[in-house]
C-alpha cells in the first residue's frame, strides 16, 4: 500500500494564509521582498508537493537586517531590564494563543506528528522563552576587594555584564520554532539584537514566530530573520564586520566552517553540532519501561534529534531479549503524514536524508550486521521510513561511528560496566547519553566517566530550560538554555576605581 501525504483541503484558514502568503523577510520589524527577488520551493515531506516559498536572500538583505539589528541595539541594551522581561512574556503568551496554527505550520513543513509539534515542540518552545524572561532582571556582576601595594591608596573594584552585541543565528531544519526560540529568548534577555537564518529546508514557522514578537512590541530591528542559503546568507552573516557573535546548530562539517571564518574577525562563536550518543542498558534495569524510553530516545521523530540515542549497548544477559522487544516496538509504530491523528512517526524531511539513511542501512547490511526490523523503505507519496533496529552492530561500522540523523539503532552487547563505558565512549562525537539501570550507585559510578555534555539515567533525554544542552569535542562547545545559555550572550567588563 502506497502512504499518502497530508491532506492540506483540510487546514486551518490561518495556516492557508502562512502559506500562500509569498516570500518575505523580516527586517527592522515589518515582512519586506528580499534585494534578489529569488525564491526557494517549501515542500511537505509527507507528499513531497511544493506548498509554499521563502524568500531567497542575499547579501544585501544580510546588511540591510544586520543594520536594522546594529541600529536598534543602542536602545534595546539601554531598555530597563523589566521591560525586556514583559516583552518575552507577552510574546510566550502570543506563542500560546497561536499554539495551533504554529504546530499546524511545523507538522506540514518538517514532517513530524501533529501531537509531537504541538505538545513537545511546542512546550520546549514555550518553556525556555519563559525560563530567559526570568532573567534580565537577574544579570548581575560581582564586586571585588582591591588591594593593590601602592602605600595610602584605595579602589573599588566590580564586573558588569554586557550584551554582546549583534547576534547571529544560525539554526538547522529539524525544529525550527524551538531552535529559534533557544537563541533569540536569551539573546534579547540579555539585551543584545538578533538576525535568525534558518534553514532553507524549513523555516516557515521562524517567520511566524518573529511577527508575533513584532506584535508582542519588541521594538523594530530587535529580532530580524533572513531566510536563503547557508553559502550565502549564512556564509555572509558569519563574515559581517558587525555582527559580534554567531550562535550555530546544525552539522559539525559546517559548524566548523563557521568557526574557522569567524575567527578571521575574532567573533564569538557557540557550536551545538551533532551526535552519536550512546544508551548503556544493565540488565537489571525495568525492561519495559527502558525499552520505551530507548525507543522514544532514537524514534522519536524520526532520530532527527540532535540528542538522538543512536547507539545503544546491551548487558549481555539481556541482549535477546531486548533485541525482540525493541524490534516489537518498531514494527508496531504507525508511520503515516504528521496531520492525520493516528500517526506516531512522520516521514523524514527530505528525499536526500532519506536516501543519506538507507544509503546508511545497506552499507550496514554489507559489512555484516543485521536489520531485525521490517523493511524501513515504505512506498509512499512523500519520504517515509520505518524504525529500523540494527543489530550485531561492531564499533567499526560507517552507521555506528556516523550521525545518520535518522530512525535507526544500533544494538551491540557488552560484558561489564567498563567496557560499556569504553564503547559509549568510542565516538568522536560527545552530546548526550542515556544509561538505564536500577542500581544508582551504579549510575553514579558512571557517570562521570562518560564524555559527554549531557547524562540522562532512566529517561530519555528530554530538554529541560534550566538544564544547559550542549557538547564536546565534535558536538561543539557552548552551550544552549540553562543561565550558560544566557552567559553566551554576555560579556564581562572589568571596572576598577582609584578613590584615594
Ligand atoms: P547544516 O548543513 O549544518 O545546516 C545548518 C544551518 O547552517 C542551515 O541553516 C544551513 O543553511 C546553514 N549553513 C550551511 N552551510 C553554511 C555555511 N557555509 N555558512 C553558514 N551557514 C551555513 O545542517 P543541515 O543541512 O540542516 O543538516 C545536515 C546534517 O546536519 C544532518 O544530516 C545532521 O547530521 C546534522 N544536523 C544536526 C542537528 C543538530 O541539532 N545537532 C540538526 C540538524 C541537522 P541551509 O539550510 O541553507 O544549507
Ligand atoms: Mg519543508
Amino acid at each position: 500500500m502506497r502512504l499518502p501525504g497530508n491532506n492540506l483541503d483540510s487546514i486551518s484558514p490561518a495556516a492557508r494564509a502562512v502559506l500562500d502568503r509569498g516570500a518575505a523577510l523580516f527586517v527592522g520589524g515589518e515582512a519586506i521582498p528580499s534585494a534578489t527577488g529569488a525564491e526557494i520551493p517549501v515542500y511537505d515531506p509527507s507528499s513531497a508537493r511544493q506548498i509554499s516559498v521563502l524568500a531567497d536572500g542575499g547579501a544585501e538583505d544580510v546588511d540591510q537586517a544586520v543594520a536594522a539589528a546594529a541600529a536598534a541595539f543602542p536602545r534595546w541594551r539601554a531598555t530597563a531590564p523589566a521591560e525586556r522581561e514583559r516583552l518575552l512574556w507577552r510574546w510566550a503568551a502570543l506563542i500560546e494563543q497561536n499554539a495551533d496554527l504554529l504546530a499546524e505550520i511545523e507538522t506540514i513543513d518538517v514532517g513530524m506528528p501533529l501531537w509531537m509539534s504541538r505538545r513537545m515542540e511546542m512546550g520546549a518552545t514555550l518553556g525556555a522563552i519563559r525560563y530567559m524572561a526570568g532573567w534580565p532582571t537577574k544579570i548581575a556582576g560581582q564586586t571585588v576587594d582591591v588591594g593593590v601595594p601602592i602605600p595610602g591608596s584605595q579602589f573599588v573594584g566590580y564586573t558588569v555584564r554586557e550584551p554582546v552585541g549583534v547576534v547571529a543565528a544560525i539554526i538547522p531544519w529539524n525544529v525550527p520554532m524551538m531552535m529559534a526560540a533557544w537563541k533569540i529568548a536569551p539573546a534579547v534577555a540579555a539585551g543584545c539584537t538578533i538576525v535568525v537564518k534558518p534553514s532553507e529546508v524549513a523555516g516557515l514557522s521562524v517567520l511566524v514566530l518573529a511577527d508575533l514578537a513584532r506584535q508582542a512590541g519588541f521594538p523594530d530591528g530587535v529580532i530580524n530573520v533572513v531566510t536563503g542559503k547557508g553559502s550565502v546568507v549564512g556564509q555572509a552573516l558569519v563574515r559581517h564586520k558587525d555582527v559580534a557573535k554567531v550562535t550555530f546548530t546544525g552539522s559539525t562539517t559546517t559548524g566548523v566552517a563557521i568557526a574557522t571564518a569567524a575567527a578571521a574577525s575574532a567573533k564569538k562563536v557557540t557550536l551545538e553540532l551533532g551526535g552519536k550518543s550512546p544508551q548503556i542498558l544493565f540488565a537489571d534495569a525495568d525492561l519495559n519501561s527502558a525499552i520505551d524510553g530507548i525507543c522514544n530516545g532514537i524514534f522519536l521523530h524520526s532520530g532527527q534529534i540532535c540528542v538522538a540515542g543512536s547507539r545503544l549497548y546491551v548487558e549481555r544477559p539481556a541482549l535477546d531479549e531486548v533485541v525482540e522487544k525493541l524490534r516489537a516496538w518498531a514494527d508496531s509504530r504507525v508511520v503515516g503524514p504528521g496531520l492525520v491523528p493516528d500517526t506516531q512517526i512522520g516521514p523524514v524531511v527530505s528525499d536526500t536524508q532519506k536516501a543519506k539513511i538507507l544509503g546508511y542501512l545497506s552499507g550496514a547490511g554489507q559489512e555484516g550486521a543485521d536489520i531485525v526490523t521490517a523493511d524501513p523503505d515504505v512506498d509512499g507519496d512523500g519520504y517515509y521510513l520505518r524504525p529500523t533496529v540494527v543489530a550485531n552492530a561492531t564499533p567499526s561500522m560507517q552507521v555506528v561511528r556516523e550521525e545518520v540523523f535518522g530512525p535507526v539503532l544500533t544494538v551491540a552487547a557488552f560484558d561489564d560496566a567498563d567496557e560499556a563505558v569504553a564503547l559509549a565512549n568510542d565516538t568522536d562525537y560527545g552530546l548526550s547519553a542515556c544509561v538505564w539501570t536500577s542500581n544508582l550507585a551504579t549510575a553514579h559510578r558512571i557517570i562521570p566517566q562518560i564524555r559527554s555534555g549531557k547524562v540522562a539515567v532512566n529517561t530519555d533525554p528530554l530538554p529541560y530550560p534550566a538544564l544547559p544542552e550542549g557538547g564536546r569535542r565534535a558536538s561543539g562547545y557552548g552551550r544552549d538554555l540553562g543561565q550558560e545559555g544566557l552567559d553566551g550572550f554576555l560579556e564581562t567588563k572589568s571596572v576598577l576605581i582609584r578613590t584615594a
